[in-house]
C-alpha cells in the first residue's frame, strides 16, 4: 500500500496533526507491540494507506549519539522507502526557516525524494502574517529550488487544513491506481 511519510523538528505538532488527520477515519495502528515505544509507527487509513509517523529530528536535548541513532532510523526508512509516496516535513509557521528543516528537504531533494511542507500552528498567526510568512519561506527556498514545493497551512487546534491534505493524498492515490491499470 502508498504511504505517506511525516517528519519533522521534535514539537512542531506533528502528533496533534496526525491526531487530527486520522480522526473520524478508520484507523488501524499496525505496528508498535503494546508497551512497547516504537521509533518509527505505521497507521492504516481507511484500508488504503499508510500514514508513516517518523521520529522528531533535531532534538534539542538528546545527546550526540541519542540524535545519531534517530538520524540512522531516518535514513534507513527513506533507504528502503519502496511504497514512499511523498513525505510531508512539518514547519512550525512561528519559527523563521531553520537551517535544519531547509537542510532536510535539500536532503531528500538531493534523494530524489518527492515532499510537501506542512506548516504547522497556523492558529498562532493572523493571515496577514501567514500570507507574509509563506512568501518570505518561499524567498528562501527559491534560493535553491526552482520552484516552491507545494504546501499546506495547517492548525491541530482549530481543525484546519485537515481536508487539504487528506484530499491531496486521495488524489495521488487514485492517480497510482489510474496508472497501474
Ligand atoms: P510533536 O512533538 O511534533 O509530536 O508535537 P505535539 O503534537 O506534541 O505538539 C507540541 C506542542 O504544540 C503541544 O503543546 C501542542 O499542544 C502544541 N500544538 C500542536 N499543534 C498545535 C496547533 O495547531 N496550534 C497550537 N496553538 N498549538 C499546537
Amino acid at each position: 500500500l502508498p504511504e505517506y511519510a511525516f517528519i519533522g523538528r521534535s514539537n512542531v505538532g506533528k502528533s496533534s496533526l496526525i491526531n487530527m488527520l486520522t480522526s473520524r477515519k478508520s484507523l488501524a495502528k499496525t505496528s508498535g507491540r503494546p508497551g512497547k515505544t516504537q521509533l518509527i509507527n505505521h497507521f492504516l487509513i481507511n484500508k488504503n494507506w499508510h500514514l508513516v509517523d517518523l521520529p522528531g529530528y533535531g532534538y534539542a536535548r538528546v545527546s550526540k549519539s541519542a540524535k545519531k541513532v534517530f538520524q540512522k532510523f531516518i535514513t534507513q526508512y527513506f533507504a528502503l522507502r519502496e511504497q514512499l509516496v511523498t513525505a510531508f516535513v512539518l514547519v512550525d509557521i512561528r519559527h523563521k526557516p531553520q537551517p535544519i528543516d531547509l537542510e532536510f528537504m535539500q536532503w531528500l531533494g538531493e534523494n530524489g525524494l518527492p515532499f510537501s511542507i506542512i506548516f504547522t500552528k497556523a492558529d498562532k498567526l493572523k493571515p496577514k502574517a501567514i500570507v507574509n510568512y509563506v512568501q518570505d519561506y518561499k524567498t528562501i527556498l527559491l534560493e535553491t529550488w526552482e520552484e516552491m514545493p507545494n504546501y499546506f497551512i495547517t492548525s491541530s487546534s482549530k481543525d484546519i487544513g485537515r481536508d487539504d491534505v487528506l484530499e491531496y493524498i486521495d488524489q495521488l492515490n487514485r492517480n497510482m491506481e489510474l496508472e497501474k491499470n
